[in-house]
C-alpha cells in the first residue's frame, strides 16, 4: 500500500490540477467511481487510466473505464465480491456491475526493477509473452503505448498525472508512441494496428517519429497470434470507425498483413466494384454502430472475402467437371482457410459467413418453392443484405433486389442476422414490415 497524497507523486509526472482540465466525474460511470473509491478507502492508490481519461479530455464518450492501482490482483479480488481474476499473459481483475465490467490492473513494470515480482517473459524476437511483473506507477506509465494513453486521473484529488506529455500531445493533435518507436513495435507489433485505429478514432495524426518505422516493421504483424488479431479486428472494425481505420491500415501498409488476398485484389484496375463494395460495407457498419444497431463480424468478412471467392470460383470453373455451386462452395472454403489462418474468425461466425456467400446465386432462382425456402433460410437476412450491397455497386441487377424486397411482404419476416456482437439486447420479431432498410454490417 502506498500513500496517494501528492507528496508521493513521482518526480517524472506533471500534475494537472482539477481546475486546469475538463475531466469531470459526471462523465465517469458510477461503476468506475465505486471501484476507484473502494480502492482508495482500502488504502490503495486508484487511478482512472488509458482510453477513459484520453477520451474524456478529447470530449468523447469512453467505451470503457480502466483502472490502475498498486493493489495486487488478489488484493483487488478480496476487496470486491463481484470480481474475478482473468488473463494469463496479462493478469487483471474484472469487477462486474450488471452489464458493465470495470478492468482493474495492477501497476506493471518492465520486470527489471527491484520493486517487481510476478513474471515478465520476452520472446527472442523482442515480443513480450508475459507481462505480469508488478511495478511503480511511473514504470506502468512507461510501458503503455501512446503518450495520450499514459494519463492517470487520481480519484483522491481529481488531478491528472501526466507522465509522457500526453496532455500537450492531445491538444496539439498528435498520437505519439512512448519511448523508442522501433523497439516498442518489436515488443508488440499490435501497437502498429493500434496506431492506425486510435488515429482514426481520435482524429489524431500519428507523429512522424512514430509513423516512420511502420513501413519496415509491418511484416511483424504476420507473427501475431490469429486470435489476438481477431480481437483487434473487432476493435478496429466494429466500434464505429471502420472506414477510417481501414484507410489508415492501407496508408500504413498494414492492411495487406491482415487481409493478404483481399489486399492483392483491391489495388487492381478491374476491381472497382470490389473496392466500392468494401467501402459501402464499412460506411454502413459505422452508421449502424452510430445508431446503436447490432453489427456482426460475419458480415464484413463475407464482404472482404467476396472478391477472392469470385476469383477462385472463376479459376475452379475452368475445370469443367465442377458445377457452379460446387465451385462456389470450394472457393468459399479455400478463401476462408487462407484468411482465417491470419485472423481467427470463430466458427460461430465463419460457418454463417460461408453460407451467406454461398446463398448469393440463389437470389437468381425464382421458382416458388425455392423462393419460399430461401426466405425461410436462417441466413436469409444477412445474405439479402449482402445482395443489396452488390446491387449498390452494380454487380447484381436492381430488379433482383426489388423482387426479394417484395417477396418478403408475403412472408413472415425472416429472423434477424444472428451472432451479433453488440448490443446483446433481445430483439423482437418485426412482423410483416417490408425490408427495404439498409444492409446489416
Ligand atoms: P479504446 O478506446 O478503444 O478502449 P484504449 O486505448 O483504451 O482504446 P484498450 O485496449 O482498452 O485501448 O487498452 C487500455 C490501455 O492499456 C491503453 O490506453 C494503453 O494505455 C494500454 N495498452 C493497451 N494495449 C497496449 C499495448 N499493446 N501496449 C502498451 N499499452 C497498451
Ligand atoms: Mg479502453
Amino acid at each position: 500500500m502506498t500513500d496517494s497524497s501528492t507528496s508521493a507523486v513521482p518526480a517524472a509526472a506533471k500534475i494537472i490540477p482539477r481546475s486546469e482540465h475538463n475531466v469531470s466525474r459526471a462523465n465517469i460511470s458510477n461503476a468506475a467511481l465505486k471501484v476507484l473509491y473502494r480502492l482508495k478507502d482500502g488504502g490503495y492508490q486508484a487511478f482512472l487510466v488509458g482510453g477513459g481519461v484520453r477520451d474524456l479530455l478529447l470530449g468523447l464518450r469512453p467505451k470503457d473505464f480502466d483502472i490502475a492501482t498498486d493493489a495486487r490482483p488478489e488484493e483487488v479480488r478480496a476487496l470486491f465480491s463481484n470480481s474475478r481474476l482473468i488473463g494469463r499473459r496479462f493478469r487483471l481483475a474484472h469487477v462486474r456491475f450488471g452489464r458493465e465490467i470495470i478492468e482493474v490492473a495492477t501497476f506493471r513494470g518492465a520486470g527489471d526493477g527491484e520493486s517487481t515480482d510476478g513474471e515478465h517473459v520476452i520472446h527472442e524476437s523482442g515480443r513480450i509473452l508475459k507481462d505480469n511483473a508488478w511495478g511503480s506507477i511511473e514504470e506502468d506509465a512507461r510501458r503503455r503505448d501512446f503518450t495520450a494513453n499514459a494519463l492517470y486521473y487520481n480519484v483522491s484529488d481529481f488531478s491528472i498525472w501526466d507522465f509522457a506529455g500526453g496532455v500537450a500531445d492531445i491538444s496539439d493533435g498528435w498520437l505519439r508512441l512512448i519511448g523508442d518507436p522501433e523497439q516498442r513495435y518489436r515488443e508488440d507489433p499490435v501497437r502498429m494496428l493500434r496506431a492506425a485505429r486510435l488515429s482514426a478514432k481520435l482524429g489524431l495524426r500519428i507523429h512522424p517519429d512514430s509513423a516512420a518505422p511502420i513501413a519496415s516493421l509491418a511484416e511483424l504483424i504476420d507473427g501475431v497470434p490469429s486470435a489476438r488479431l481477431f480481437d483487434e479486428f473487432l476493435k478496429m472494425f466494429q466500434t464505429g470507425y471502420a472506414r477510417e481505420s481501414c484507410r489508415k491500415l492501407l496508408e500504413l501498409g498494414l492492411f495487406e498483413h491482415m487481409f493478404p488476398e483481399p489486399a492483392r485484389l483491391v489495388v487492381r484496375d478491374d476491381q472497382v466494384a470490389y473496392r466500392e463494395l468494401i467501402d459501402a460495407a464499412l460506411t454502413n457498419t459505422d452508421e449502424r454502430v452510430a445508431q446503436e444497431r447490432s453489427v456482426t463480424p460475419m458480415f464484413l468478412f463475407a464482404v472482404l472475402l467476396w472478391g477472392p471467392v469470385q476469383q477462385r470460383m472463376a479459376a475452379l470453373l475452368e475445370d469443367e467437371s465442377m458445377s457452379p455451386a460446387q465451385a462456389l462452395a470450394l472457393a468459399a472454403a479455400q478463401a476462408s482457410d487462407h484468411q482465417f489462418a491470419r485472423i481467427a474468425l470463430p466458427r460461430r461466425f465463419s460457418l454463417p459467413m460461408r453460407e451467406v456467400l454461398q446463398l448469393q446465386p440463389r437470389f437468381l432462382d425464382r421458382r416458388p418453392r425455392r423462393v419460399r425456402a430461401l426466405l425461410q433460410h436462417k441466413r436469409f437476412r444477412a445474405a439479402y443484405d449482402l445482395m443489396l450491397l452488390l446491387v449498390q455497386v452494380g454487380q447484381v441487377e436492381q430488379e433482383v433486389a426489388d423482387f426479394w424486397t417484395a417477396a418478403q411482404e408475403g412472408e413472415d419476416a425472416p429472423p434477424p442476422a444472428e451472432e451479433e456482437t453488440r448490443p446483446r439486447r433481445r430483439r423482437r420479431r418485426v412482423g410483416r414490415r417490408p425490408r427495404s432498410t439498409p444492409p446489416a454490417a
